[in-house]
């Protein structure tokens, strides 16, 4: 398993962590909740956290769904703002807008921590679990369900959530309704039956 992996920057901007702020703020805003994410990751994510806190392994979700204003304002780190890059992905080209993809983090005291090297056997775990569990990594931070392109998210063809994807579903229904930037109006996902 590769280390470089824990060295890399923070996935987002962790000053923001913990101080007021509005929570519809789309910008500031972590959503951490797994109430907003398909179905079937939150059970994922909640059987492999289960499992690591078992293990007495620290860690958390940092951010799961995001809006896609929120991701806009991170792809400009690093680039038209100063900073480290955050994120390869603009507004709907990243699966958290999807609610299908999940970064998680090493929390200790209440403090986030993706760096230190000595956590290197933690990560490895949960990428391990991850995969038991059906879900893809990138080696880091990043988490999400497996065997989805992008195209088809975009074109609405989403993974079936039947009943308990009704909070999935409405969130990514208002977000997709709103949104009318870069050339891309996104398909809402149908109301299940
Ligand atoms: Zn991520």
């Amino acid at each position: 398993m590769p280390n470089a992996n824990v060295r890399k920057p923070s996935p987002v901007i962790p000053q923001v962590v913990g101080k007021a702020l509005p929570t519809l703020d789309p910008v500031n805003h972590v959503c951490r909740s797994t109430e907003d994410l398909h179905p079937e990751l939150a059970f994922a994510l909640k059987a492999i956290l289960s499992q690591l806190t078992l293990e007495n392994i620290p860690v958390e979700i940092y951010e799961s769904w995001r809006a896609p204003a929120r991701q806009n304002y991170l792809y400009t780190i690093g680039r038209s703002k100063g900073g480290i890059v955050q994120t390869r992905n603009q507004a709907w080209a990243s699966l958290h807008q999807y609610g299908m993809a999940v970064d998680l983090g090493v929390r200790v005291r209440g403090d986030w921590d993706w760096n230190t090297y000595e956590n290197s056997h933690m990560w490895a775990r949960a990428h391990r679990l991850a995969e038991e569990f059906g879900l893809e990594h990138d080696y880091s931070w990043h988490f999400q369900m497996s065997g989805y392109e992008l195209g088809d998210l975009k074109r609405a063809q989403f993974p079936p959530a039947g009943n308990k994807g009704q909070a999935w579903w409405m969130k990514l229904s208002e977000y997709a309704g709103q949104w009318n930037a870069h050339g891309f109006t996104p398909v809402a996902p149908l109301i299940p039956a």
